[in-house]
């Protein structure tokens, strides 16, 4: 039995190693789609309860809404906080293959998730099943 569930959030990023095009800063509705795999069903007919995966997954999809994703070696990232501008750092080039592994990775931790898509444009997706 699979459950996918649809989130989005809001970001600013900028990969110096895709070109210039995405090495400019802008930014993106990301739509996240998160396939889950269950084995089993309970008395109630129920897997998980959509609710509880989204106590789960949207902390941590959400954790990036309207923030700037800097890599941790962009020397932009020195600019933000010299500016004490909020950003996040991570440990990747933020491109959206990277983002999907991560998140995909994160939600790994904690639920059965088997597949993430991770759209950063209207025809532009990454699909990830680890
Ligand atoms: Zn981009």
């Amino acid at each position: 039995m699979k459950i996918e569930k649809k989130y989005h959030f809001y970001a600013g990023h900028r990969n110096k190693t895709a070109g210039e095009k995405c090495g400019r800063m802008h930014g993106h509705t990301y739509d996240v789609t998160c396939t889950f795999k269950f084995t089993e069903i309970n008395e109630n007919g129920v897997t998980m309860l959509f609710s509880d995966l989204d106590k789960i997954t949207e902390p941590i999809i959400k954790q990036y809404d309207h923030y700037f994703l800097l890599y941790e070696k962009d020397p932009m990232a020195e600019i933000f906080e010299l500016a004490g501008e909020p950003y996040i750092s991570l440990p990747f080039q933020t491109s959206a293959e990277n983002m999907a592994i991560w998140i995909f990775n994160e939600i790994k931790k904690q639920l059965p998730i088997v597949k993430i898509t991770l759209a950063e444009t209207k025809t532009s997706k990454i699909i990830y099943e680890g």
